[in-house]
Order: C-alpha cells, then structure tokens, then sequence
C-alpha cells in the first residue's frame, strides 16, 4: 500500500463526525455560520471576501515588522515569475481596508463590514491555537465613536447570548490614546523598563527595544510584579481622550454591560488607539482570548486612504466553538427529515420520485442507495438521525401509496395514497 499523506501540522480537517481531539464537526461550524450570517445582518452589516493571498507589505506596514505575528509567524513565499513576496494573511483587517481603500468604498458613505475564514500562523499548534484557524471580524469605518464602540461591545455580547456562552465570557477593556500620547507614555516607559533591564527575558529585551509596549504583553510570571507597577498609559491620557474612554463606559454601563478595566491590555497588533478590548474565557486554558478589537483611526490613511475612523474586531471561530461545544447552546442540524427505503423491482425510482416531491415541498430528504433489506435500511434510517422513515415496497408500489413511520414514536406508522404524503409529514413534522 501506498504510505498515506497527512495533513499539515496545525491545519485542521472538519468532518461530519467528531474527531478524538478535535471536537467541532463541519455541521457545528456550519450552524455557526447561520448565526453569525444572521447576526451580523441584524446590525447592518455587509459581507466583505478578500483573497486569502495578499502582497506581504501589507501587512508589514499594517500589523508591523516587530510584532511576532510579521517578524515570525506568516507563511511568506515569492510568486515563482516575479520578486513580489507574497504571505498568507494572518488576520483580516489590513485585507479589508485593503479592500475598502483600493475600490473607493468610503467614497460616499462610512461603511459596516464583516467577513469570515481561514487565516494562517506559523505558531506552536495545542488546544485553541492552530496554524490555520478561523476568524470572523467586523470593521465599522467612517465612525468617529464613541458610541460604536460600545456598539460593537454590545453586539459581540449579543452574539454570545445567542451561543449561550454569555456567562463564561469577560470584557476587558483599555485606552491606548493617541499617537501622542503614546508616545509620552513610550518614553517613560522605556526609561523605567531600562532601570529593569537584567531582569528582563530575551523576548522583553527585544521587544523592549522595538516594541515597549508589548513588554506589558508579557505572559512570563517572573515579569508580573515589573509590569504590574510599569507606567500607566491610562494616566497618559488628554482630556479628549479621557472624554472618548469615558463617555465608552457610560455607554457600557447603560447597556448594562459588565467589564473590568485592564490597563496593561494593548492587544498583538501595532495598529491600535483610543479603544482597545477583549472578551476572555478561563475555559480554554491558555488560550484565553476569544475575541479582540479596537480602534485603528490611522490604518486606512497608512494604507493610502483618506483618513477615516475605524473600529472592529475579530473572533477565532476555533476558540469560541470549542467553548460553545462545551457549554453553549448551539447545536448542528445535519440530520435530515425524511429517510426513504425501498425494497422490490421499481420501487427505488418510485422511492426517488417521492424523495424529490418531498424536497421540493421543504424537506430534507436522504434516499437509501443500493439494494439491502429492509430491516438493514431500517438500522441506516435510525442511524441517520432522520425523524421519519419513508418507506416503498412491493405492496406500496401497487398500490400507489407510501408507508410513513415516525423514528421517534409520536406518529406511529401509517399507509398513505401518494397524494397524501407530503400533508401527512407536514402534519407530523409541525404536531
Ligand atoms: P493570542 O494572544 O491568543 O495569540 P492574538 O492577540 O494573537 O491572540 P488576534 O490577532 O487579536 O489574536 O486575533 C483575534 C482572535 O483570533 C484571538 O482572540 C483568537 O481567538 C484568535 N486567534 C489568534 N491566533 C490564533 C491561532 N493561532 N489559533 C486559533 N485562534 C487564534
Ligand atoms: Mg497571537
């Protein structure tokens, strides 16, 4: 036998069945995405689709060269005829602002955005961190806020409820404030963090070179109680950014929606001001952040945009489903309505011509295939997960009529007249 061929590490396969370490089935995902098309319509969002492959640059110059995700993450190659370096993308934002600066889009009006799929990491593959994973984002341009921001809170929390995750679920919630600010911020930051310098690992010393913020990133418990007491962007703030981070709360308040201030959150991306935030689960191990966002008001005029404000955030569909899976209230719908069996000369194209009247008044209907007994077909329709089993042997085919048996129990079994049919299951299926 030929040796079998795996699948990239990281990279996983969605089946129709669960896998012993990979829980979610293609139909869960696919439920999922019934929701999250709903949802996100439900907010006036429109749906955006952006080539997975995109110029590398791009994401040089939006997420930035120091962060880990472009130093040391993404999967770059050069296009076999050219020099042009080319990356599968890591996230979605800088594609679809991208998107929205190449084709004019915010020419006439802001927009609401949203978009779903694969994204690419080159990170260490474990529960909740894969190398393809999924992501769902929405991008609100042309706001200003801060009233979207705490719209897109509450719209994030809402998605949660629908999931039934709700209460497994933290906001965190930061300011970044502006450039400016930060960059007074920065400066005493890099003063006090070089007082600490020794103490510093490997990752802090570089980043502290390249990218202080992030030092307050760090995960490394030894670095707690450095970070914990570091300069505080908050206490950097103007007052119109203060105004902007307060007037956020209040909303938040009014909406009635918890969260806890975390003044060291400042999110992987470079791009980020004002607004940042993150719902956190302690579900998941170490992969604790479900979902993250903020305001990037500069990225689009960095993209060569007119500058515009912008908001969003994005999802790791992995994440979230594994949490929905445990504790939330979704479920798949892949079992269909209608198992048909037939048995005898004929009655497999009676059986189908049946099978497609039946589709075509709304159910979902699996036709049994090849020829077994009906007892056999009969263990295949319970296995199916269908409701009802339709069923055409020699005595139906006579006849004229079909046999209707309800799998589970209500109904019974009953023999109808073709014509009969399709009101009869309409009767079981709604009683
Ligand atoms: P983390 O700190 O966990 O690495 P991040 O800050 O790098 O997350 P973002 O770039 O903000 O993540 O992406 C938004 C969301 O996408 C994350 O909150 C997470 O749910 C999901 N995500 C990011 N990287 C991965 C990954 N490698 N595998 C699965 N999900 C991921
Ligand atoms: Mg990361």
């Amino acid at each position: 036998m030929a040796q079998k061929i795996q699948s990239v590490k990281g990279m996983n396969d969605l089946l129709p069945v669960e896998q012993k370490d990979f829980k979610l089935t293609a139909a869960f995902w696919q439920a999922f995405e019934d929701v999250v098309g709903r949802w996100a319509k439900s907010y006036g969002y429109s749906q955006i689709r952006t080539p997975i492959v995109e110029q590398t640059g791009l994401f040089v110059r939006s997420i930035g060269e120091e962060t880990d995700v472009v130093g040391k993450e993404m999967y770059t190659f050069s296009d076999s005829n050219d020099s042009l370096s080319l990356s599968l993308r890591p996230e979605g934002t800088a594609s679809c602002l991208r998107a929205v600066v190449e084709h004019n889009l915010l020419y006439n009006s802001p927009q609401k955005l949203w978009y779903m799929g694969p994204m690419f990491r080159r990170e260490r593959p474990q529960k909740g961190r894969y190398r393809q994973f999924h992501q769902v984002g929405i991008e609100a341009l042309g706001f200003e806020g801060p009233d979207i921001d705490a719209e897109i809170i509450a719209m994030s929390a809402d998605l949660w409820d629908k999931l039934g995750i709700r209460g497994y679920l933290t906001l965190e919630i930061n300011s970044l404030g502006n450039r400016k600010e930060r960059a007074a911020h920065r400066a005493a930051l890099v003063d006090y963090l070089t007082r600490y310098e020794d103490k510093l690992d490997d990752d802090s010393k570089r980043r502290l070179k390249t990218n202080p913020l992030r030092v307050l990133d760090s995960k490394n418990p030894d670095l707690q109680e450095i970070c914990n007491a570091a300069p505080r962007l908050v206490d950097y703030l103007g007052e119109e950014s203060q105004a902007h981070y307060r007037c956020f709360k209040t909303m938040l308040d009014g909406l009635d929606i918890k969260y806890v201030e975390n003044p060291r959150l400042v999110r992987g991306l470079d791009y980020y001001n004002q607004t940042v935030f993150e719902w956190t689960t302690d579900k998941l191990g170490a992969q604790a952040t479900v979902c993250g966002g903020g305001r990037y008001d500069g990225l689009i005029e960095e993209l060569g945009g007119k500058p515009a404000a912008s908001i969003g955030f994005a999802m790791g569909i992995e994440r979230l489903l594994l949490l929905v899976h445990e504790y939330g209230s979704l479920k798949a719908d892949a079992a269909p309505d209608v198992y048909v069996i037939h048995q005898g000369d004929g009655a497999d194209l009676q059986a189908m011509k049946y099978a497609q009247a039946l589709r075509a008044a709304g159910f979902d209907v699996m036709q049994h295939s090849g020829c077994q007994s009906l007892k056999a077909q009969m263990k295949k329709a319970d296995a199916s997960g269908a409701r009802f089993a339709l069923i055409v042997a020699q005595s139906e085919l006579e006849s004229g009529s079909a046999t209707l048996k309800d799998l589970q129990g209500m109904h019974g079994q009953q023999t109808v007249a073709a014509a009969d049919l399709i009101n009869t299951l309409q009767q079981w299926k709604s009683a």
